[in-house]
């Protein structure tokens, strides 16, 4: 894939960047290397405060940065706003945390014969991030903000399809005053993410992305034996219960569906509904799909912008092609609107079967899968059932619901009653083929730091 900024309303290549050469590359490498043993010595005070200029000049460019981010992957400017507001929350709080969250944790010496035990949590050294397009800076702000925390380096391979936001990092950290190449952009293709990997001045990576990116970075990264964390894919179940509102369940509902048009790992995928509130839950949440604007996301009145890429679009159209030819019903959308520009409707399916492909796997676009079910037992069954176990949510105002659903959901987040996102302050990831590791909180800073523990007799 070619690096570019496309305009996905039109299919306009607006700007074209070129690849680093070899001689780039490793100068990017050697210089990661040097910036990482110098870095290391720095006070979490200075990273602190460098952390908060970088929110003070995010905070004024939110308008730049959010139409930046629209031009380059086609979410709407209010979606976009949103995420570079989150960006600026996520810095503050590794900048006002940082000195708790890098403290030494003591431990009773006594009891191992010493004078002293603790453990230290100390930076170990060059990190690779590789990232995806859907959320272009809050995913990497995700990985940057607590690893700069932490005392790390950064190196980001962004997607291909977000050179801008890519390169818009870098000047960020830069002119917040870390220092010279603590954090650079590796304007690189896919292929070269293995080189990168392998040498020997990078010490982790962090991945976030497909499935099949993901268990090619693990291989590398096991074989070397290099830490990794992966955020993969999502197919999130939505389960909705008798006692709840169903006039809220279904406002988030259909966020929950289409927020990032339909391009988000944690957005609502499947959406089981108890069968004594379904239909009326259906006609509800039909409604509101159907009365969702799509259009220009630089447009006030738009809800739903086109989608990122035309591969991604192919990708959404051959999901629900698929399905309706193997008897899936659409109550709404399922169909391109004609002219130009990768915009696919808000769709609505039901009866959907072993035999689909999106039974099994994620539908990246703001198509909604809705099923019948008798009992929180078997909507759990049905969703324990995907191979993804990233987020989950079930809305219901029963508390032994609530605890079943803890207890039994197969994910790495369970949200009960309110919209699955993610907060600088809790951890976020997943289990089964979603991965493994978590980002954000102190766990996240935590997952590429040596916990080195010392003993002094
Ligand atoms: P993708 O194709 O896997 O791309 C993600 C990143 O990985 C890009 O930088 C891409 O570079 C790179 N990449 C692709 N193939 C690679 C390979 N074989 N080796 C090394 N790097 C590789 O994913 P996407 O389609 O852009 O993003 C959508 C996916 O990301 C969905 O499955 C979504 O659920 C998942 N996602 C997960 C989370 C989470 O937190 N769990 C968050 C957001 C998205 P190029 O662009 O140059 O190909």
């Amino acid at each position: 894939m070619a690096i570019a900024t496309t305009n996905p309303v039109t299919g306009e290549v607006l700007e074209r960047f070129d690849e680093l050469t070899p001689e780039e590359l490793e100068d990017k490498l050697a210089r990661a290397a040097a910036a990482a043993a110098s870095y290391r010595l720095t006070s979490v005070e200075e990273r602190a405060g460098w952390l908060q200029h970088a929110a003070e000049r995010l905070e004024k460019e939110i308008e730049s940065v959010s139409r930046m981010i629209t031009a380059e992957m086609g979410k709407t400017f209010r979606a976009a706003e949103e995420e570079v507001v989150k960006c600026v929350r996520g810095l503050r709080f590794y900048a006002a945390e940082a000195p708790a969250l890098l403290r030494d944790l003591d431990s009773d010496a006594g009891r191992v014969g010493a004078k002293q035990t603790f453990v230290t949590y100390q930076p170990i050294g060059v990190v690779l991030a590789v990232m995806p397009w859907n959320l272009p800076l809050w995913q990497a702000m995700r990985f940057a903000a607590p690893a700069l925390t932490a005392g790390n380096v950064g190196l980001l391979k962004h997607a291909s399809n977000v050179p801008q936001c890519a390169l818009y990092l870098e000047e960020l950290f830069r002119d917040a005053g870390f220092p010279d190449d603590v954090f650079q952009t590796l304007l690189i293709s896919s292929g070269r993410v293995e080189q990168v990997l392998r040498d020997p001045r990078v010490a982790a990576a962090t991945l976030t992305g497909s499935e099949p990116a993901g268990r090619s970075v693990a291989t590398i990264a096991g074989n070397e034996i290099k830490k990794v964390v992966l955020e993969l894919g999502g197919s999130d179940p939505f389960i909705v219960m008798p006692s709840t509102n169903l006039e809220r369940a279904t406002d988030v509902a259909v966020k929950a569906r289409c927020l990032n048009n339909g391009q988000s790992c944690i957005n609502g995928k499947r959406f089981f509904v108890h069968q004594d509130i379904a239909d009326a839950f259906i006609e509800m949440f039909v409604a509101k799909m159907g009365a969702l604007v799509v259009g220009d996301p630089m447009d006030e009145g738009t809800d739903v912008g086109p989608l990122a890429t035309e591969s991604g679009r192919r990708d959404v159209e051959s999901y629900v092609d698929d399905a309706v030819a193997k008897g899936a019903t659409v109550l709404l959308g399922g169909e391109r609107p004609e002219g130009p520009g990768w915009f696919y409707p808000p769709t609505v399916l039901t009866g959907i079967t072993p035999e689909m492909r999106m039974y099994h796997e994620e539908v990246f676009g703001p198509v909604a899968q809705v099923w019948t079910v008798a009992s929180l037992e078997e909507a759990l069954r049905e969703a324990n059932g995907h191979p993804y176990g990233l987020g989950s949510n079930l809305w219901s105002e029963d508390e032994a619901e609530h605890e079943l659903f803890v207890r039994d959901v197969q994910s790495g987040m369970a949200f009960i009653n309110g919209n699955t996102t993610s907060y600088p302050e809790i951890p976020f990831g997943g289990v089964k083929r979603s991965g493994y590791g978590r980002e954000l909180s102190d766990l996240g800073m935590r997952e590429f730091m040596n916990a080195k523990t010392v003993w002094i007799g």
